[in-house]
């Protein structure tokens, strides 16, 4: 056991309530004199027996702690000194630690095009290849992808840690978690190279999780849903991925994630269930929507609201008050209110709903042959299916590409070469 875990945990013992303290721990370094069951003791600040009558009002209910040494229980009474100078050694415990780890991670801030600051953390010895200047140029793209989406970046700053993953090709996994310095942890391949960076999806996927709000776990598929709907559409309205390979994905990955179900995704952890499952709810979303107001409003109209309205990734909300926004947010003034995010919910959420896809990907005129979609425009959605995708007026693969090129397109081709 570490000094500092030590000290927390001597400092917080006499402050905890006795039903939890009775549950700690103190192994083999004592800092308490030895004791023999029954008897009453100070803290460690003064080893010695206590009083009878100061036992009695332990007994009676005062304040007190219990620790548990070779599974005997021992009561013990801290003085109102030692609980002042423990508490303060827990304060300090706390307040030392930003400044600890200031000093072992130094940041850079990176400001990027539209004004958002990344505290970039210097990265393992294993990245010290990516510039950067490289690094930025990555950021431009995705946050490119995600202020076409959203219309702004949800955030002003954030944290952004990369973690290497040795011998690897990819960039094959990220985290995003909320806090006064929100943070985006990406594990990158140290073998990657700049097209990787270029195609990867998880950085986008990271960044559209900024844009909701917290919901509680057990609606998680509500949250990688929407991540796993927003990534690939943000990425293909402004030329980063192609439209086929949007509508790709969805006709190889989407079957999976409703064989044999006999619940609701409320709740859920299967990794396709979750992912998957949740992309089709907003697909669904997305297309109803389109019908409802003839074009007029879209998912993205009711993402965005829900992202002004009811918070980012920092805000914790009810699951039911999110839906209801944007559900207001697509209504057309004077028609009937439209309430499509709220009645999909249900179905998905609650019960072991499976939605017809083969009609759904008939109906929008998608056909998978082996790697390859073939389109068709004489189907009845046609039209919606185009407008999901539809090209935003910003191009932002043309300005990374440029950017690694020039900077990094002579050398190290192994590594980031586009
Ligand atoms: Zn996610």
């Amino acid at each position: 056991m570490s000094w500092r875990t030590r000290i927390l945990m001597h400092s917080f013992a006499p402050l905890i309530k006795n039903r939890t303290a009775k549950f700690l721990y103190f192994p083999s370094s004592q800092p308490f004199s030895q004791r023999e069951k029954g008897k009453t003791q100070s803290y460690f600040f003064h080893p010695r027996p206590l009083g009878e009558g100061l036992a009695q009002r332990g007994v009676r209910g005062e304040r007190s702690s219990y620790t548990a040494l070779s599974r005997r229980r021992i009561r013990v009474f801290p003085s109102l000194p030692e609980k002042v100078f423990l508490s303060m050694c827990a304060i300090l415990f706390f307040a030392l630690q930003p400044s600890c780890n200031a000093g072992v991670k130094p940041t850079t801030i990176l400001t990027l095009s539209d004004g958002t600051r990344v505290l970039y953390e210097t990265p393992p010895k294993e990245l010290a290849h990516l510039s950067k200047k490289f690094v930025q140029a990555w950021l431009e793209l995705n946050v490119c992808a995600i202020r076409a989406y959203y219309g702004r970046f949800p955030l002003r700053e954030f944290r952004l840690v990369l973690k290497a993953d040795a011998g690897s090709e990819e960039i094959g996994y990220g985290q995003a978690m909320p806090g006064e310095m929100p943070r985006i942890t990406m594990y990158v391949g140290t073998r990657a190279n700049a097209e990787e960076f270029r195609s990867s999806w998880v950085l986008c996927h990271e960044m559209t999780h900024t844009a909701f709000p917290s919901l509680e776990r057990e609606y998680r598929w509500l949250e990688e849903g929407m991540a796993t709907y927003v990534e690939p559409i943000a990425r293909a309205m402004t030329g980063i991925i192609s439209v086929e390979s949007v509508w790709l994905d969805f006709l190889k990955k989407t079957p999976e994630a409703f064989e044999n179900i006999s619940t609701g995704l409320n709740g859920e952890r299967d990794f396709k269930r979750v992912y998957w499952g949740g992309a089709v709810y907003f697909l669904l979303a997305d297309i109803e929507i389109r019908r409802a107001t003839k074009n007029k409003y879209s998912l993205q109209t009711a993402l965005r609201a829900i992202m002004e309205q009811q918070g980012t990734m920092n805000n914790d909300a009810d699951v039911l008050k999110v839906l209801r926004c944007g559900d207001k947010a697509i209504s057309v003034p004077g028609s009937a209110k439209l309430t499509v995010l709220e009645t999909l919910y249900k179905q998905f959420g609650t019960s072991a709903y499976k939605p017809n896809l083969e009609k759904l990907w008939q109906d929008i005129g998608i056909e998978r042959t082996g790697e390859t979609v073939r389109f068709r425009d004489d189907a009845p959605l046609a039209g919606i299916r185009k407008g999901i995708c539809s090209r935003a007026s910003t191009s932002c693969n043309d300005n990374f590409i440029r950017a690694t090129k020039e900077k990094y397109g002579k050398r190290k081709k192994n590594r980031l070469s586009v």
